[in-house]
């Protein structure tokens, strides 16, 4: 069994070695096995507890289902009783057992298998839809007969491993058990998915786009992943492990030096201050913000806050979580985005994820602002929790996949009747709460302007200023080489959107991932903007950079690039810049 080496897209750095659990991968192998004639009674009577087990299994999951995403959601299990029942299956299983005297499960696998290759040449569309359904159950008796339980509670891993899937949702990586839980690969997904972003931020090394990994490792194999390099390595030889152990070496004495700014400014060499601030998702993250000396919160993403749970949070509970944030950083800003869920991030509660209103293009659909314009019930709880959360801390608001002014205006017309109920109510908040928005979509670009004169600051989010500007969907991973931040049309844009706010006198962050990549560092400076907001692990190394560069070379960089016709060429300008400003930050490459 020798090393073998899987390529993907390196989303979170770090190395982990470890066995494999792979979801989704829950069919347990059988084969056929015959049994003596006076064993067949009793290959009947497991037959029927299996049938049990699996009957009550499925009752209480269409419970948890029910109350998590509602009745229509849980119809599904329905069918899957269905087939529980089914005479005719029941009858090929009992008479292949007696006559064949083969094991109940094997009995149960063969005869459903031949019931779904009968449905699949069917001309009933209908029917062909139950085949899944039929081998649903099929494998859910049999792993109840053998004993092989796949239901696997990521929350509560018995033992530290490497999850490999197909795909994760952001949903799933926030339930992850975070100490049992080394790493994560998966087939599919791009650097700035959501769950990329959580792994960074988890500080759990990730790959993603290993494109059929989940089929082709096995749990229990062992495996080293490599976050930094984009590689799995299955049994990997002793040379590779010593490798790798020497770069994690070079790692953690790179890491006690940058511990050693931690308290010191963001300051380019030439005397430019930079706002260093950390995105976090959930109340507990603020300790860590301190930790890695961030400047603050530059974007709160709270629609972590709405999934994972069967309701939504009540205004209370949302006030109490950032009021705990903005107190815990006081003096320093938090700035709280308003709810953007849609995209990928998909809640169990308010029918986002149900079947007749799943959307073609969800990136591009019911989202963010455009989500909480509509239902402003919701909106209007968050506001006034966010509001009440300003009397104790710095805080600041911003809205999401703003696109136009008519968006920005209604927000604000929102804001300022949850203002003046919370005034009638004597409930103290900040009267001067600034307002800043999220520029993440082209045509925000354009209108620039307009935005700034009624907002107090803008906050780049290049993950999907990238993905709108150049059509390339960030979840995708046949098409992560299109995704390209130094693309001559993204800096420009980035450019237009700091001489807006520059013109009327208000700042501007990057919040997407871009500030969290080194290699972008020089050419965001150059082009002006005065704070970037990163996951926190990725504070220390960044401020590292900022302190060992002049504002003065980066602008160079940044007017060579806005004049240039290839990103290939920007990008290793700007990865030479910082290669030669910051040498040791390199020492992980394979
Ligand atoms: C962005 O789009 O860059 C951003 C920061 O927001 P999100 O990644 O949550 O869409
Ligand atoms: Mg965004």
């Amino acid at each position: 069994m020798g090393e073998a080496v899987f390529r993907g897209i390196p989303v979170s750095s770090g190395v982990c070695v470890g066995k494999v659990l792979v979801l989704g991968q829950q069919r347990a192998q059988i084969t056929r096995e015959e049994v003596a004639e006076a064993v067949v009674p009793q290959q009947l009577e497991r037959l029927e507890q299996g049938l049990m087990a699996t009957r009550q299994q499925l009752h209480e999951i269409q419970q948890q289902v029910t109350q998590g995403m509602g009745a229509k959601d849980a119809s599904i299990f329905e069918a899957h009783l269905l087939v529980l029942d089914d005479p005719t299956l029941l009858e090929g299983v009992t008479r292949m057992i007696a006559e064949e005297k083969v094991t109940a499960e094997w009995a149960f696998h063969i005869v459903a298998e031949r019931f779904a290759h009968t449905l699949e040449t069917v001309a009933d569309d209908y029917l062909r839809e139950r085949v899944s359904d039929l081998r649903d159950v099929a494998a859910r008796v049999v792993n109840n007969l053998i004993g092989h339980h796949d239901d696997v509670d990521l929350a509560h891993l018995k033992e530290p491993c490497i999850v490999i899937a197909h795909d994760l949702s952001p949903s799933i990586t926030a339930r992850l058990d975070k100490n049992k839980v080394l790493g994560f690969g998966t087939d599919v997904g791009g650097k700035t998915s959501h769950t990329a972003i959580m792994a960074r931020s988890l500080r759990i090394p990730a790959v993603v786009g290993l494109q059929k990994i989940s089929h082709q490792l096995h749990a229990g194999q062992t495996v080293l992943l490599d976050g930094f390099n984009g590689l799995v390595i299955l049994n990997p030889t002793d040379q590779t492990l010593f490798e790798y152990g020497q770069i994690e070496q070079r790692q953690k004495s790179f890491e006690e030096r940058l511990h050693e700014i931690r308290d010191h400014p963001a300051v380019t060499l030439d005397g430019a201050q930079i706002t260093l601030s950390a995105n976090v998702e959930e109340a507990t993250d603020a300790a860590e913000v301190k930790l890695v000396g961030g400047e603050g919160v530059g974007l709160f993403r709270t629609e972590f806050l709405f999934l994972n749970r069967a309701t939504l949070p009540t205004e209370e509970e949302q006030y109490q979580t950032y009021r705990q944030v903005a107190s815990e950083l006081k003096p320093q800003p938090v700035i709280i985005r308003t709810l953007d869920l849609g995209g990928d991030k998909l809640p169990n509660h308010v029918g986002l994820t149900n079947q007749d209103t799943a959307e073609m293009n969800p990136f591009l659909g019911w989202r963010a602002i455009r989500f909480c314009l509509q239902e402003s019930a919701i909106f209007r709880a968050q506001l006034r929790a966010i509001l009440r959360a300003s009397a104790e801390g710095n805080v600041k608001v911003m809205y999401p996949m703003i696109s136009g002014l008519e968006e920005l205006t209604q927000s604000n017309e929102l804001v300022e009747q949850c203002k003046a109920e919370l005034r009638a109510e004597g409930v103290p908040f900040d009267e001067n709460l600034e307002i800043g928005a999220m520029i993440e979509i082209p045509s925000a670009v354009m209108i620039a302007d307009s935005l700034a004169k009624r907002l107090k600051f803008f906050s780049i989010g290049t993950n999907d200023l990238i993905q709108y500007t150049l059509a390339v969907d960030r979840l995708n991973e046949k098409i992560a080489h299109l995704y390209d931040p130094t693309h001559p049309a993204v800096l420009r844009l980035i450019k237009l959107t700091v001489e807006a706010a520059h013109r009327h006198g208000i700042w501007v962050g990057v919040c997407g991932e871009m500030a969290s990549d080194p290699a972008m560092v020089p050419l965001l400076l150059g082009l002006g903007v005065d704070e970037l907001s990163t996951t926190p692990p990725l504070v220390p190394p960044i401020k590292y950079i900022i302190r060992r560069l002049k504002l003065a070379e980066c602008t160079e960089l940044a007017d060579f690039a806005l004049n240039c016709e290839s990103s290939a060429e920007i990008l290793t300008r700007s990865q030479a810049l910082v290669s030669r400003a910051a040498p040791d930050l390199f020492g992980t490459s394979k």
